[in-house]
């Protein structure tokens, strides 16, 4: 058969060029340097999150020396899901900055294996968090290195000199241009820039929560989560300024870049004196803080919040992409746990047992109930000849005046249970912390780390 025979020929030949092709590639990765201390944390993550299963990464772009910059899409909760707030992640823009890759690092691992996310608190943040119940509307994008080639180095650069953080508006740099497109892509609503001071950074250069304004809108959305978020990390004994940019501040900042479309967006600082351990944690505290407060802010406030801008209406028209949605889907609502079908939901089972309760409460004052269909004084009751009491018409309630009360008394429920949730939703992180209005400080620097 000679078809046969060139066909396993050219296999073979194409084999034989294929295998020197393999063996060099792998030899130029031994030769390559080892990745830098950050970036190995964050591979080590990204591979622990790729394998929990419960988390998406993409590729944002590459860098100018080809490195991948990678683009985590990931519930905080650990549970695929398609939820109403998304905040947008920056971190390392400035490659001499790793404290906001290691501490982001942590949490894709941590919230990737669906550990709760309140965990990564500072302790006597964690008592009054109230389990971060915001965080289950969030979905967060994460650029975890913007500037790989900058970490690589260990320099505040791109490797072609430039500051990406001042290339917002031009965006010269494919790192700039990476992170537009996946700003593009997943229209957030919030954007988290995140940076620390140096040893050698002119004071003030304190731990600072920076405010861009928005044309065409105030500031209220970026009080209103200050204000719930800053008295509790203060509590904590730390200091973070709220800090408002000063007219006319360099726009090319991301943050003030990304306010100028109307995303809510802040730059985050660490104060130049911290520790390593401490800037983890200021960073941590807030991306979470934050997030749970954007999370726990009724869809309303935000389309109030955003209104009229580009990234309102980017926002308002948001679909989340095919391939997420089905990836979604095919997990079923699971986590690291598995699927979860809808009995896992535990709304479902306090419904449940306040039902129960509520039955017995009624068996107990010895009214006519459907189970038995007899009155308290042994009177057999219309709906024994129904007995899972379907149907109770208005001829019972007249007859039983206590289903009539109960009906009666059901709106009144309702509102006690909105007024619960409502109340549930301006929680703060703390008896110290009741959300309060937050007075910013101008800020003055013109140049310096950010
Ligand atoms: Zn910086």
């Amino acid at each position: 058969m000679p078809g046969f025979w060139i066909r396993a020929l050219s296999a073979a030949s194409a084999l034989a060029l294929t295998v020197p092709a393999v063996a060099v590639q792998v030899r130029v990765e031994e030769l390559s340097a080892p990745p830098s201390a950050p970036l190995l944390k964050l591979q080590q993550s990204l591979r622990e999150a790729r394998a929990s299963g419960s988390v998406r990464v993409y590729s944002a772009g590459r860098s100018l020396e080809g490195r991948n910059i990678p683009l985590v899409v990931m519930s905080p909760t650990g549970r695929p899901s398609l939820p109403p707030v998304r905040v947008l992640i920056i971190c390392a823009q400035h490659g001499d900055e790793p404290a906001s890759v290691e501490a982001i690092s942590d949490i894709i691992r941590h919230c990737a294996s669906g550990w709760d996310p309140s965990e990564l608190l500072t302790p006597s943040l964690r008592k009054g968090s109230a389990g971060l119940e915001g965080l289950k509307n969030v979905l967060w994008i994460i650029v975890p290195a913007a500037n790989p080639d900058g970490l690589q180095a260990g320099r505040r650069s791109n490797s072609a000199g430039a500051d990406i953080n001042r290339d917002w508006y031009a965006r010269t740099q494919p790192e700039t241009r990476a992170v537009k497109q996946a700003f593009a892509r997943w229209a957030p609503h919030m954007v988290l820039d995140l940076h620390q001071w140096s040893p050698d950074d002119p004071p003030p250069a304190d731990n600072g929560l920076e405010m861009a304004a928005a044309p065409g809108r105030t500031n209220s959305m970026e009080r209103a989560l200050a204000g719930r978020v800053l008295p509790a990390v203060r509590a904590t004994g730390r200091n973070v300024s709220l800090i408002s940019s000063r007219p006319g501040a360099d726009p090319t900042l991301a943050h003030r870049f990304f306010a100028s479309t109307g995303a809510v967006s802040f730059l985050i600082e660490t104060a130049a004196r911290s520790a390593p351990d401490e800037r983890r944690r200021m960073l941590k505290d807030l991306v979470l803080l934050l997030s749970d407060a954007a999370g726990r802010t009724a869809a309303p406030g935000w389309e109030e919040a955003l209104k009229g801008t580009p990234a309102g209406a980017a926002a308002a028209s948001f679909h989340y992409p095919a391939e997420y949605r089905e990836w979604v889907a095919s997990r079923d609502g699971g986590g690291p746990g598995g699927p979860q079908g809808p009995l896992s939901d535990p709304r479902l089972w306090a419904a449940a047992a306040l039902g129960l309760c509520l039955a017995v409460m009624r068996t107990r004052q010895g009214e006519a109930h459907p189970l038995r269909g007899r009155t308290a004084g042994g009177r057999v009751s219309p709906v024994r000849r129904r007995p899972w009491g379907f149907g109770v018409g208005s001829s019972t309630a007249r007859r039983f005046p206590r289903y009539e009360r109960a009906r009666e008394r059901a709106p009144l429920l309702k509102n006690a249970l909105r007024a619960a949730a409502s109340c549930a939703e301006n929680m703060s992180y703390g008896p110290r912390s009741r959300p309060t209005s937050i007075r910013p400080i101008v800020s003055t620097a013109e140049t310096g780390n950010r």
